[in-house]
């Protein structure tokens, strides 16, 4: 890449209308531009050229009968995209808005995020447009064996181990690893988030948030500070939004917002540890709307259409969908006095929002930074499955710990500025790109 303006312009071209594909391309090649010029054999190999075209995507048809004997369609997809430090490795998300554009931008972010977590994982991901939300259990196992029974032919434990993401969670892995079984008539760890009976690991429900806070206290430690007393703002409700917030309460700070696709709702006193069980049992058993917490919570009010970024706090915890902080969100947030962010969600903050932050000189941790703590416990889930032993609670903690503390140093490593800021963007960018680079070069053209 001579020019990052040019380098765009070919990969608009030969991806058009991918605007989130773009988005996050057009990140890391700023990231990296000045880090390739000083480092000439990667752009020698075309690595970075190479690292944006997936190894293999993979699009089907998803056929399946409603309750009503209704024949319904989706389209499903797997983006295989990078298999040069293990096998893919990436989340399925089941949402209405699934494309390939979408999946591209995902599965490119994850190739950097595994990198980030030093464990042996190539970057994938996949899902449908298929939205599980008003369907029956029946009719999402139905879907969910339907997607799988095509999907079984490209996938396996030492290929590619798929995992949730949006709209994929414990109920929707079950029911696809029961399809895989029975399909190949083997028990393999070939998803991850697997129940805790039949090869799941302890703490991977709450990896991801917890990671996330564990990542955000390391940013706090660079500035003497705890995350004891801080008022949260966190958005979503769903997994990671509810450990994100459960971790955060066991630590002493206060959770003032939730959100969903519909609007937020917030609490000014922080929601208590009843609440939280409340918004557990609302979103994950009786999948309702986060607007009913107002009708059901002392002190609890439910504004629609909005998102929660104009709620003041000392940390902002986007944990919904990508682009959900605009430009004025971000002025919002750090005019109200919000001086870290840590995103749960990939990629949530657009562009010039991140531009925002940074010139303000807050604490300001990229996705794929921030989130790798789910992706890391998978990698974990991978190993106590191959080697048929399961690990403590204490010991997953402790393992997930010392990842999101080796991922921050990589991070300040890389992404120190000549004025000591740390630039997490690039520390993440420059640090994940190392590793797969070299792995690439040292395999060949291939
Ligand atoms: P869930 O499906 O459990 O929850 C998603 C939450 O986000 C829901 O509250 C949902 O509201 C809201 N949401 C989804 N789409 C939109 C939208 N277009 N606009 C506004 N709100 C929306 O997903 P997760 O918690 O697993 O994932 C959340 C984010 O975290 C995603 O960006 C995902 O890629 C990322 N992530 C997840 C990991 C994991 O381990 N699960 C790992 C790393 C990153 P509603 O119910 O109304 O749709």
């Amino acid at each position: 890449m001579e020019n990052v303006k040019e380098f765009m312009a070919g990969v608009i071209r030969k991806n058009p209308g991918e605007l989130e594909f773009h988005q996050a391309v057009e990140e890391v090649a700023e990231s990296l531009a000045p880090f390739l010029k000083e480092n000439p054999r990667y752009a020698e190999a075309n690595i970075l050229e190479r690292m944006i075209i997936p190894e293999r995507i993979i699009i089907f048809r998803v056929p399946w009968l409603d309750d009503k004997q209704k024949v319904q369609v989706n389209t499903g997809y797997r983006i295989e995209m990078n298999s040069a430090i293990g096998p893919y490795k990436g989340g399925l998300r089941f949402h209405p808005s699934v494309n390939l554009g979408i999946l591209k931008f995902l599965a490119f972010e994850q190739v950097f995020k595994n990198s980030l977590t030093t464990l042996p994982m190539g970057g994938g991901k996949g899902g449908s447009d298929f939205d599980p939300k008003g369907k029956t259990d029946t009719e999402v196992m139905k879907f969910c064996q339907s997607f799988m029974s095509e999907l079984f032919r490209h996938i396996g434990e030492n290929t590619d181990v798929p995992a949730g993401d949006i709209g994929v969670g414990a109920r929707e892995i079950g029911f696809m690893f029961g399809q895989y079984k029975r399909l190949r008539n083997e028990f393999t760890g070939v998803l991850t988030g697997k129940a805790i009976g039949w090869g799941g690991s302890l703490i991977r429900p709450e990896a991801t948030g917890y990671g996330c806070v564990y990542f955000v206290q390391e940013m706090l430690k660079t500035r003497g500070e705890d995350i004891a007393g801080k008022v949260c703002t966190v958005s979503g409700s769903g997994n990671v939004a509810q450990y994100t917030a459960e971790k955060l309460m066991e630590l002493g700070a206060k959770v003032v917002t939730f959100s969903d696709s519909a609007g937020f709702v917030h609490k000014s006193a922080g929601f208590t540890a009843h609440d939280l069980k409340f918004v557990f049992e609302l979103k994950n058993v009786k999948r309702g709307r986060i607007s009913e917490c107002a009708k059901a919570l002392e002190g609890c009010t439910y504004t629609a259409g909005k998102r929660p970024w104009g709620i003041p706090c000392d940390i902002a915890f986007p944990s919904a969908t990508q682009n959900e902080i605009d430009e004025n969100d971000a002025k919002t947030l750090v005019k109200n006095g919000c001086y870290v962010i840590g995103e749960g969600a990939n990629m949530p903050t657009v562009p010039d929002a991140v531009k925002v932050f940074q010139e303000a000189r807050i604490l300001y941790a990229p996705g794929k930074a921030a989130n790798a703590g789910g992706v890391s416990t998978s990698g974990l889930e991978m190993s106590q499955n191959s080697m048929r032993t399961s690990w403590t609670r204490e010991e997953v903690d402790q393992k997930l710990r010392r990842i999101k503390v080796n991922i921050h140093e990589s991070c300040v490593k890389y992404g120190r500025e000549e004025d000591g800021y740390i630039n997490y963007v690039k520390g993440a960018n420059i640090a994940g790109f190392v590793k797969v680079a070299d792995a690439m070069l040292d395999q060949g053209v291939v």
